[in-house]
């Protein structure tokens, strides 16, 4: 049987190294081999036990860069072979009542990747097919893993607000997220004032 390796974290920062048996891929999933996987605030859910089954280990990490190593039963639009990204939100069901209403967030049979689920902090990956984005080939693991999450959540925010180019937008906090909204809020043709205590991060905004 062939193992891989992977970081699990059981109850407040118990972290061990582990062999894991891999396993083929349930329906609607797939098999990842894990190029990259970033690292983002919320896993402090994993890592400090702030879950509701803390006393049993999960993999954290929920940026995951991989290639398709295998695809479950009845998997026809995805492919080994394939580079693929896996968020937060580990892939909606689309039977329960709020996705037949079109809203995938908030799907009542969601698990939390990396928390409610096994994470990128491993060789290997399992993800739903629904949760998965495509990776263009010219884009490096690193800078696409820090889009899953907290490019993702800026980049919404910038795109559901009613604002025109031109328009100023405030980009409150230079951190993790604030980084890049800073840059898609520039790309995107505003004018962008980045907001933070002090002036130490205002070259790096720049
Ligand atoms: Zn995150
Ligand atoms: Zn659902």
């Amino acid at each position: 049987m062939t193992t891989y390796r992977a970081w699990e974290v059981t109850g407040n920062r118990t972290f061990r190294l582990v062999d894991r048996e891999v396993r083929d891929p349930e329906p609607h999933q797939v098999r990842l081999r894990v190029q990259y996987c970033g690292i983002c605030h919320t896993d402090v859910l994993a890592a400090e036990g702030l879950r509701a089954r803390a006393d049993q280990p999960v993999i954290p990490g929920h940026e995951i860069v991989g290639v398709i190593d295998a695809v479950g039963p009845g998997i026809t639009d995805w492919h080994r072979g394939e580079r693929v990204g896996v968020g937060f939100l580990a892939g909606h069901c689309g039977t329960c009542g709020t996705c037949r209403r079109g809203d995938f967030v908030s799907c009542r049979n969601q698990d939390q990747t990396g928390t409610t689920t096994d994470g990128g902090y491993a060789e290997i990956a399992y993800a739903r097919t629904s949760g998965l984005v495509r990776i263009p080939p010219g884009l490096q693991p690193a800078d696409a893993a820090v889009l899953l999450c907290a490019g993702l959540t800026t980049f919404t925010a910038l795109h559901r607000a009613a604002a025109r180019p031109g328009a100023l937008v405030a980009v409150q906090g230079i951190g993790g997220l604030g980084h890049l909204a800073v840059q898609y809020a520039r790309r995107r043709g505003y004018r962008v004032a980045a907001i933070a205590r002090g002036r130490e991060k205002e070259a790096f905004a720049r």
